[in-house]
């Protein structure tokens, strides 16, 4: 209770391979907070921080130890941990934490290099992005809430082709060269980080269309950890049952290959946790409201915000899919989760008193 009392700073933790919709997600995250995240005022303009009234979101690159070049020199990659510095990530994790500043360094992705500090604020709430929110201990019993976007091989190919390829001019080739020789440390030290989440996003191709491998169809799982304080999984129906739901009829449009919910309880990693899955994606987005009112503890305010939200973010990537609608969810719980947080500690004195 008193740890809970002195606790200043709400800390969620989210962990992606780079290309797989962590600024998206954080978006979608800062907009059910209110507001939009934009760069420090006034600050370095390669600065990686999105501040907000409500939000600060840190991109954990900032913790590079070593720079582009160093990296080369030494032959390892960014995802390797010995690239970045987790002592000054813990010590500055724990100061905002507990409402003290810090001068967090800058990588700056377009040179390659470390650029000055720029100070950064304790917000109400912390959301530090990257590849290794969960790998360090230290760091990861700092966090409140942890996420992972897991994003399959093949739609992780599909999308990179489509930014890198298609934006950037890259051959097919060259991507699916730096993909392999990413995989090795990613499933090193990244994966594995998954199994300390509590909310994962696993992004898989859809098993609607047989033999399909074009990406562009989605089956996306969201996998919730049963017994996190403050969170309480969402549910289809009925809690704990396994139902398997086609919406698709006379009150959801749906053209081919439809759309198809399933909800059940299993295990992850020796976790008790339920799944959320949808596969397919929606042909009109107003009509979300049609599966948003099936759905229970959503931790909406009001009856259909979840198909407000994905409306007023129409544009993003995924949002006529599971991607988009779980991302939104998931940021619908942290606000609910930042609100227990906050009123428990408004009531933790009284409790001290009490004893
Ligand atoms: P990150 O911040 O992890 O690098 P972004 O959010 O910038 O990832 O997304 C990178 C690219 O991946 C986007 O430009 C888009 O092409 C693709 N992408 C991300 N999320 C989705 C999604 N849900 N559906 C389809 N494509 C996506």
């Amino acid at each position: 209770i008193i740890t809970c009392a002195a606790q200043q700073t709400v800390v969620i933790g989210l962990a992606a391979d780079s290309g797989c919709g962590k600024s998206t997600f954080m978006r979608r995250l800062t907009s059910v907070f209110g507001g939009a995240a934009e760069p420090p005022k006034g600050g370095n303009p390669d600065s990686n921080t999105l501040i907000s009234d409500m939000t600060t979101v840190i991109c954990l690159d900032d913790y590079h130890s070593l720079d582009r070049t160093g990296r080369k020199e030494k032959g390892v990659t960014a995802l390797d941990p010995r690239a970045n510095d987790f002592d000054l990530m813990y010590e500055q994790v724990k100061a905002l934490k507990s409402g003290i500043a810090v001068e967090k360094p800058i990588y700056n992705h377009v040179t390659g290099l470390l650029d000055a500090p720029e100070l950064i604020q304790p917000p109400k709430i912390l959301v530090i992005e990257g590849l290794h929110p969960m790998f360090d201990e230290r760091v990861r019993d700092l966090l409140d809430f942890s996420i992972y976007l897991d994003i399959s091989n093949e739609v992780k190919f599909a999308w990179k082709i489509q930014r890198d390829m298609a934006e950037r001019g890259h051959s097919l080739e060259s991507i699916k060269a730096s993909i392999e020789a990413r995989k090795p440390d990613f499933d090193a030290f990244i994966d594995p980080q998954k199994q300390y989440a509590d909310a994962v996003i696993e992004v898989l191709p859809t098993q609607l269309i047989p033999d399909d491998n074009e990406g562009k169809v989605l089956r996306v799982r969201l996998i919730m950890k049963e017994g996190v304080k403050y969170f309480s999984p969402v549910y289809l129906f009925d809690e704990g049952s396994t139902i398997s739901w086609i919406p698709c009829g006379r009150k959801l449009t749906c053209s081919y290959p439809g759309i198809k919910f399933n909800y059940e309880p299993d295990t992850y990693f020796d976790h008790e946790v339920s799944v959320l899955e949808m596969d397919g994606q929606f042909d009109r987005l107003d009509e979300l409201i049609y599966v948003e009112s099936h759905l229970s503890n959503l931790s909406t305010k009001f009856y259909g915000e979840v198909t407000q939200q994905m409306l007023k973010h129409a544009d993003f990537p995924g949002s006529n899919n599971g991607t988009g609608l779980f991302q939104t969810i998931v940021g619908l719980k942290i606000r609910d989760l930042y609100e227990q947080l906050i009123a428990n500690k408004a009531t933790a004195p009284a409790e001290v008193a009490k004893a």
